[in-house]
């Protein structure tokens, strides 16, 4: 009993100090290859302060991505209009940089190790989804523990401009290559469905788009305001491995 009570505090210190944003000592060391002062697990609050938004257009070029039947428009050229929307919404008080300007097929390794290319940065990439013709509304994924605030921020500005859903998931902890894999906090966002046909009608409307791009804008600016207050507690640490493109569908 003694020694199950022993274990039991020893987890419950550890997750403690995890709370904390103090990795556990048990969380495995960086693999090799991880970039000198880098946070390769992500265990620690979210990042304030930061300068360099890296903002991601998903799909491009050969990928389309999702489409939508109702409107015809593709999630590749929807997403690039959107990265480029927030970009002018954030102004000149950060370095902005789009990972994809044009109909350019990039593959998420190549855009991964672009991404980690920055410090002092955060990645948002952008998505519109695809699914049974019932759901709708925004959903926004996260792994690493330091990117918990902005994706709670940035969903919450998504819900407040469409608050549209049915059956979505909302804020979702996923371990996708573009959540776990950068070492600089990161988030992806699905603006909203293009298999609903009102929701993709919406989401064809270019003054709603600047309505998404404005809300996603003003919750960066607020992250790198005042970090991760406001947002909840953290999530508990994770060290799975790194994603691969056989895990599955992104
Ligand atoms: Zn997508």
């Amino acid at each position: 009993m003694t020694r199950w009570l022993d274990a039991f505090f020893g987890v419950a210190t550890l997750a403690l100090l995890a709370s904390c944003g103090v990795p556990p000592a048990a969380s495995p060391v960086a693999p090799q290859g991880a970039a000198a002062g880098r946070d390769y697990w992500g265990h620690r609050p979210g990042p304030r302060g930061f300068n360099t938004v890296i903002i991601d257009a998903g799909h491009g070029g050969k990928d389309s991505g999702a489409a939508s039947r109702s409107t015809g428009q593709q999630e590749k050229e929807l997403t690039l209009d959107m990265a480029k929307r927030i970009r002018s919404e954030l102004g000149g008080g950060f370095n902005a940089i789009l990972m994809r300007s044009d109909d350019t097929f990039v593959e998420l390794d190549e855009r991964v190790a672009r991404a980690n290319q920055h410090g002092d940065a955060v990645l948002v990439s952008m998505h519109f989804n695809s699914g049974p013709q019932s759901l709708r509304g925004p959903e926004t994924y996260f792994w690493r523990v330091d990117s918990h605030g902005l994706a709670v921020r940035l969903q919450q500005a998504m819900a407040a401009v469409n608050p549209g859903h049915s059956g979505n998931r909302g804020l979702v902890r996923r371990r996708l290559r573009l959540t776990r894999n950068p070492e600089i906090p990161c988030v992806l966002m699905e603006g909203g469905y293009l298999s609903h046909p009102a929701e993709a009608h919406l989401i064809a409307t270019p003054a709603f788009r600047q309505r998404l791009a404005a809300a996603i804008a003003a919750a960066i600016r607020t992250q790198a305001a005042v970090g991760d207050a406001g947002t909840g507690p953290l999530p508990p640490p994770l060290t799975e491995p790194p994603s691969r493109a056989s895990d599955r569908r992104q």
